[in-house]
Formats: C-alpha cells, sequence, structure tokens
C-alpha cells in the first residue's frame, strides 16, 4: 500500500513540477465535500470545512469551492463529480460510517464509474480495532471495508471508518471520518505528507488589525479601493459582535507591513490592536504601561465589565474592583446615589451614571474608573428610555464625563450587555490614548 500511495505522491508532483520549473504557478487547486444532512440542517456546524482549509493554505494550496450536502447518494456524487471538474484533488469528509446514512462510499464510486469491492486488509484492521476494544464487531461495520475498484483504504488509528483515496480524470479524490478528531489524525498523518507544497505560496503572511466604533460599512468606505477584487495583498473585512476585523493576506512580511501602516493611517483611533487582541487586553495594556489602576460600578451589565477586565492575565496589575449595584438601594447604599434623584428621573441617566463614576474612584481609590447604567430588556422599556440606552460615566483626576448610547431594539440581552461593556472599555481606551476630551 506504502509502494502505491508513494506512486500517487510522484504523479501529483510530476503533474504540478512542470508549471512550477517554468514559474508560472497557477496553484494547486482543491475543493472540499462535508458530507451530512446534521451539517445541511445546521444542527452541526461544518467546522472540518475550516481546518482543512486552513490546514491546505499552508502548504501553499488554494481551495476554490467548500460544498455541504446531506446524506443524499445523488447529491454527494453530484458535489464530488463538481469538485473533481474545479479542482485537482478532492477532500470529501463524513459519511463513512457504518450506518444505513452514511453513503459516502457509494457514493464516490458512483461518482467515478466504479463499482465498491470489499477490502481484505481493511476488514482486517475494522476486526482488529474491535478486537482492542474487548467487543465484537457488528454485521454493519463490514460495509466500511467496500472501497470503489481501483482505489485504496487509508488507516483510521483513531476510530472505526477507513478513509478512502481513489484517483479519477488524473485528480486525487480523499474520504475522511466526518468526526474532526479522526478527520484530522488521518489528514495529518496520512494525506497531508503526501501533498506536494506549493513553496512560492506558502510564505504568505495574514495580519487582522481589529476595530471598534464605527460599523463595517463605514470602515469598509475608508479602505474600498484596497478590497477590489484581484488586487494584491488582499484585503478583507468581517464584523463579529461589533468588533470589526480587517484582514490582510500578504505574499511577504514586508508587503503585509506596508498594507497594515496603510490601513491603520486610514483608520485612526478606530483600530485598537492586533490578531488577538480583546478591548479588555488593549485597555489591560495601556493600564499596565501608564502603570494606573481602574475600578467599575456596573448596574445592567451587573459584573460582565469586571469580568471582561478580569479575563486578561496579570489583570490584578491595574484593576482594583466593581461594584455591581442593580437595585436603586444599593446605588445608594454603596456609591451614594440621592433615593430621591432615582425616584424622580430613574437610574438610567447622566446623572446616575456620574454619580457611580465618581463614587466608585473614590471608594477604591483607582485612577480611573467606568460606570455602565442601561436597559438591557427586552422587557423594561419605554418610550423615554428604549430598550437599549445604555449611559457611561469615566471619571478619573479630572472630573467625570457621561456618554449615552442608543443600541437599538433589535439587539438580544446579551448584546446589549456586550456592547455596553465593550463601549465603556473603548471610552476608557480613547481616554488614555488621549484621543478624546
Ligand atoms: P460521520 O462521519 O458523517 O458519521 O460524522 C460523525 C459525526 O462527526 C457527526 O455526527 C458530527 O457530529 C461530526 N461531524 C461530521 N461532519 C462534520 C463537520 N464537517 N464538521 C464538524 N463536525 C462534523
Ligand atoms: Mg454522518
Amino acid at each position: 500500500m506504502l509502494r502505491v500511495r508513494r506512486r500517487d505522491y510522484i504523479g501529483t508532483l510530476l503533474r504540478y513540477l512542470p508549471t512550477c520549473r517554468t514559474g508560472m504557478l497557477p496553484g494547486v487547486k482543491a475543493a472540499i465535500v462535508s458530507i451530512g444532512t446534521e451539517l445541511t440542517n445546521g444542527l452541526t456546524v461544518d467546522t472540518n470545512s475550516a481546518w482543512l482549509s486552513l490546514e491546505l493554505a499552508s502548504i501553499g494550496w488554494d481551495v476554490g469551492l467548500h460544498v455541504t450536502v446531506p446524506d443524499d447518494r445523488d447529491a454527494i456524487a453530484a458535489a464530488v463529480r463538481q469538485g473533481v471538474a474545479q479542482s485537482d484533488a478532492v477532500f470529501v469528509n463524513g459519511g463513512l460510517g457504518p450506518t444505513a446514512d452514511d453513503l459516502t462510499r457509494e457514493s464516490i464510486s458512483e461518482a467515478v464509474g466504479q463499482g465498491l469491492s470489499r477490502d481484505p486488509e481493511l476488514l482486517r484492521q475494522i476486526e482488529s480495532y474491535f478486537d482492542k476494544l474487548g467487543r465484537s464487531m457488528p454485521e454493519s461495520n463490514k460495509r466500511q471495508a467496500d472501497i470503489p475498484i481501483g482505489g485504496h483504504g487509508i488507516a483510521n488509528t483513531c476510530g472505526t471508518a477507513p478513509g478512502v483515496r481513489v484517483m479519477f480524470d488524473g485528480k486525487t479524490i480523499y474520504a475522511m471520518p466526518g468526526v474532526p478528531r479522526e478527520m484530522k489524525v488521518m489528514f495529518e498523518r496520512s494525506i497531508l505528507p503526501e501533498l506536494p507544497v506549493d513553496s512560492n505560496r506558502t510564505s504568505t503572511v495574514v495580519r487582522t488589525i481589529r476595530c471598534f466604533g464605527a460599523g463595517e460599512a463605514n470602515i469598509g468606505e475608508q479602505i474600498a479601493d484596497l478590497m477590489t477584487s484581484g488586487r494584491q495583498p488582499v484585503v478583507g473585512i468581517t464584523a463579529h459582535d461589533s468588533i470589526i476585523s480587517v484582514r490582510v493576506i500578504a505574499r511577504d512580511a514586508a508587503i503585509a507591513e506596508a498594507e497594515v501602516a496603510d490601513i491603520r493611517g486610514r483608520l485612526g483611533q478606530l483600530v485598537f490592536g492586533e490578531d488577538a487582541t480583546t478591548l479588555q487586553s488593549a485597555v489591560g495594556q495601556l493600564l499596565l504601561d501608564q502603570k494606573v489602576t481602574v475600578s467599575v460600578a456596573e448596574s445592567c451589565t451587573g459584573g460582565m465589565l469586571g469580568g471582561r477586565l478580569t479575563d486578561v492575565s496579570g489583570s490584578s496589575g491595574y484593576f482594583q474592583g466593581g461594584v455591581v449595584t442593580y437595585a436603586y438601594e444599593a446605588k445608594t447604599d454603596l456609591l451614594g446615589v440621592p433615593a430621591d434623584l432615582m425616584m424622580q428621573k430613574g437610574a438610567v441617566n447622566g446623572e446616575v451614571a456620574s454619580m457611580m463614576a465618581s463614587a466608585c474612584r473614590r471608594r477604591f481609590g483607582t485612577d480611573y474608573a467606568l460606570s455602565i447604567t442601561g436597559v438591557a430588556g427586552p422587557g423594561g422599556g419605554s418610550d423615554e428610555k428604549p430598550v437599549g440606552l445604555v449611559w457611561f460615566g469615566l471619571a478619573d483626576a479630572g472630573g467625570v464625563v457621561v456618554e449615552k448610547r442608543l443600541f437599538g431594539t433589535h439587539l438580544t440581552r446579551w448584546e446589549i450587555r456586550d456592547r455596553a461593556c465593550k463601549v465603556a472599555l473603548n471610552l476608557l481606551r480613547l481616554r488614555m490614548t488621549g484621543e478624546s476630551g
């Protein structure tokens, strides 16, 4: 089996070598086909495709197609044929189990026009897997040793489902189990080593610039000319829970650096960091660098802000503590907010936010204090104070500033609380970088 594997590998290499030699690099193209009704109906998120794409990118391959199909023989066969037509290799995952809904073997055999034949060596491997567990092999598992004629099995070291490797139309089709752990081990041990590395493309550098404080469209407009199709380096933008990420994919570090510098220059104070940086880690770094401390007084976020600040390792270097003053009484008892003020005007307004922040700063003896009071919903809103209305306070030696945000009634309770924490952290960030009043 090893010899055959090597022949496949050399065959693949030989097909790509001429283009490499002439310097014309179209890139090796791959298609990924994920199989499972649980994927198409949304019960399981297809993480296998994303993982495989990253792995293939790491050896310089281009993934040009992701297809997800249910456990349906015709749909799987059509997806495999589409992959073969558009790519140099097809990576199928899922549907190799022993049950009636596992149809990948039959579908590939249909797609390549070859019948199935039971591989005695694979059958022995599956039997020995059960032997080691001290169990007898159910009859249904025998199907897992069926391979399209002309194809080969790929050993599965952590499950029963062997993989399949079969050539069709000069392209290689690989089928792997759907269980992510089994798929990964099989890919890393048995497939990746035989894939040719496109070294001209492996030096890809990815940088991700994290932004907060403007919408995706607004940020997109400021860098629209960098995102035109076909341009190098590739610049893309995504939004996730109000953090806007601008991704730069470049051939080398110098090109990436120049592009990142350009984007940072354009976006200015909207940028809070890169890659794994979060608002709380960016703020934490500023607090550490400037050797100052912070405390928090929270109402509608119920401790989330303190939680986020302490998500960061080393936060004891700047975070003194927080109070969750949810009820009027707590705001009065712990922070001295006058009860009659809240009786008249409620607890969601600038005066209360201001008092919460300045009292918090005094009680904790910190350089800065942040406060949050708002209507997280979904109930409790009014015309005057709708769901999503949140007031913030930021106290420091110079006094207190307050800010108001209307996050909108379309957001969930979690989203409003999440955005509130981010706005509070961003207020402090801008103050500490001298970019706010
Ligand atoms: P299968 O090999 O198709 O029987 O898949 C076995 C299990 O692996 C499924 O029930 C899912 O829980 C999981 N799984 C299958 N495909 C994927 C995928 N593309 N991404 C993440 N999990 C998957
Ligand atoms: Mg399945």
